[in-house]
């Protein structure tokens, strides 16, 4: 099934001037490259791209609208399966989803359905287009704590059905990962999230920032006392991990967590800001995920030498190819089948470096993965300033704990069922605080099923 046509390339700020700034490195399809690109679909009449994509959005649909030159065409029917085009445009693994499956793929390169979904998300936000309206008002009220993509896509779902809809947030921005842990340089804040945030309060979707649910107002406060009708949870799992191994605790150990807020939120890359961010000559980051990756080419654009160590091969990166492939690109160093056993520290306390061991790839594990196991007597130790751990994180624990009846995992993730019900009636949750960290389009998918299930609860009660 190959198609003659070749991929359109994207155009990308050149590495070595992109790893010295925080701009966004894809610069995006224009309108003749993304009907160039639109052509090559085949139109599919069992489409697998849309199967394999976790919401369903109705690909070659709106692919044909951006082949005959009508963006807007193609903003109306993505809208109505994600509100977020822009942002999972940029960061869903496309090369594991919709790509992934698309026939093109067989024998050649698969049709480029992220930089297409991308080009109609930011069509639609340079043009001011609108694409969705929230329903007359039903009379009912949901509560909604986190406004990352779970909370953002229950709540548009929920206002478009009808619903009065306020989401609660924690931090002084909206949009959970998307403005705290991504870096601007894969999803400008301003230029793109915040844009696609006002579309959903567009609808009608009140929120509230700087709210601890569990501390300033408990989940049974809002359905007791404030007349919400059902809350969903999507808090997330912001609570990061670290080895346990001895060192951790000197000066210069992070977590990528911080590492990541300290940019991000708190712009410590902005001379205009005054957030204090540590990264010294040389930075080693401990994990091979999405997040290592931004964190270790967070340290490079902020001048540092940086190394990523992980502890299985490169076959086994768990982070998206295109940021990898982008990491190498900037002169990021990747220290592979490396595991650190101790965080070397100077006599006044700060990190020197990291003592590592060899590993090697032994049987698989459960997940499929091969498991590593250590060479005899292959230490060694790399000089670092600064050790950042991204190694996965945990739901916080504070809601399940402030709110009786609520079960979770050994994990410590909502107990949850596939609509998102939770053990108390009335309470739904989805995203990573059911999952463990996941990604975009799996949280969004989580949230628009609750919405449903929600819509169902509520008016069963009727
Ligand atoms: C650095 C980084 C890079 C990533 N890169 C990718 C990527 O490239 N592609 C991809 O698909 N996924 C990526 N992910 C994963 C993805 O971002 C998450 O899976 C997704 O954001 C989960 O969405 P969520 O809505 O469940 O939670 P979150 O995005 O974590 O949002 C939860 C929100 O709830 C708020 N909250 C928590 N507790 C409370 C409370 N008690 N009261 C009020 N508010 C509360 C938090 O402040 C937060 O704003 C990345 C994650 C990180 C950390
Ligand atoms: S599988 Fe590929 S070629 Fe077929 S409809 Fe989807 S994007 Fe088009």
């Amino acid at each position: 099934m190959a198609n003659r046509i070749p991929r359109v390339p994207v155009r990308e700020q050149e590495p070595a001037i992109r790893a010295t700034n925080f701009e966004e490195v894809c610069l995006g399809y224009d309108l003749g490259e993304a009907i160039r690109e639109a052509s090559r679909c085949l139109d599919c009449k069992n489409p697998r791209c849309v199967a394999a994509c976790p919401v369903h959005i109705r690909i070659p649909d709106f692919i044909r609208e951006v082949a005959a030159g009508n963006p807007q065409g193609a903003a109306g029917i993505i809208a109505r399966d994600s509100s977020l085009p822009s942002i999972c445009g940029r960061v869903c693994p496309q090369e594991t989803q919709c790509e992934g499956s698309c026939v093109l793929g067989i024998k050649g390169e698969p049709v480029a359905i992220g930089k297409l979904e991308r080009f109609v998300g930011d069509w639609k936000l340079d043009h001011g287009a609108a694409t969705a309206a929230a329903a007359p008002r039903n009379g009912g009220r949901v509560a909604v704590v986190g406004s990352g993509p779970a909370g953002l896509a229950c709540a548009s779902d929920l206002a478009r059905m009808g619903y009065g809809v306020k989401i609660f947030e924690a931090l002084h921005k909206v949009g959970g990962v998307l403005v705290y842990g991504i870096p601007e340089f894969r999803l400008p804040k301003e230029r793109i999230v915040a844009r696609e945030i006002a579309e959903v309060q567009r609808l009608g979707v009140e929120i509230e920032t700087d709210v601890v649910v569990g501390r300033t107002v408990t989940v049974d406060a809002l359905l007791d006392e404030e007349g919400f009708d059902a809350v969903f949870i999507g808090s997330g799992a912001g609570l990061p991990r670290f080895m346990g191994i001895p060192g951790e605790n000197l000066n210069g150990v992070v977590s990528a967590n911080e590492f990541l807020t300290r940019a991000n939120l708190m712009r410590a890359y902005d001379d205009a800001y005054d957030t204090p961010i540590h990264t010294g000559r040389r930075v080693a980051v401990v994990g091979g995920g999405n997040v290592a990756m931004d964190a270790v080419r967070t340290a490079r654009r902020l001048g540092a030498e940086a190394t990523i160590v992980y502890r299985r091969s490169e076959k086994e990166l768990p982070a998206r190819a295109e940021e990898v492939h982008h990491a190498r690109e900037e002169g990021i160093e990747f220290r592979m089948l490396t595991n650190p056993v101790e965080v070397l520290g100077t006599d006044d306390g700060w990190v020197r470096g990291l003592r590592c061991v060899e590993m090697e790839l032994g049987e698989p594990d459960p997940s499929g993965r091969r498991s590593p196991v250590v060479k005899p007597g292959s230490e060694f130790e790399i000089a670092c300033d600064v050790v950042v751990m991204a190694l996965g994180t945990s739901p916080n624990p504070l809601l399940a704990a402030t709110t009786e009846g609520l079960a979770t995992d050994r994990r410590g993730c909502l107990t949850a069922d596939e609509q998102g019900a939770t053990t108390r009636p009335g309470i739904f949750a989805g995203g990573d605080a059911v999952t463990g960290a996941a990604t975009v389009i799996l949280a969004m998918g989580a949230g628009r099923t609750a919405a449903r299930a929600i819509d169902e609860y509520i008016r069963s009660r009727r």
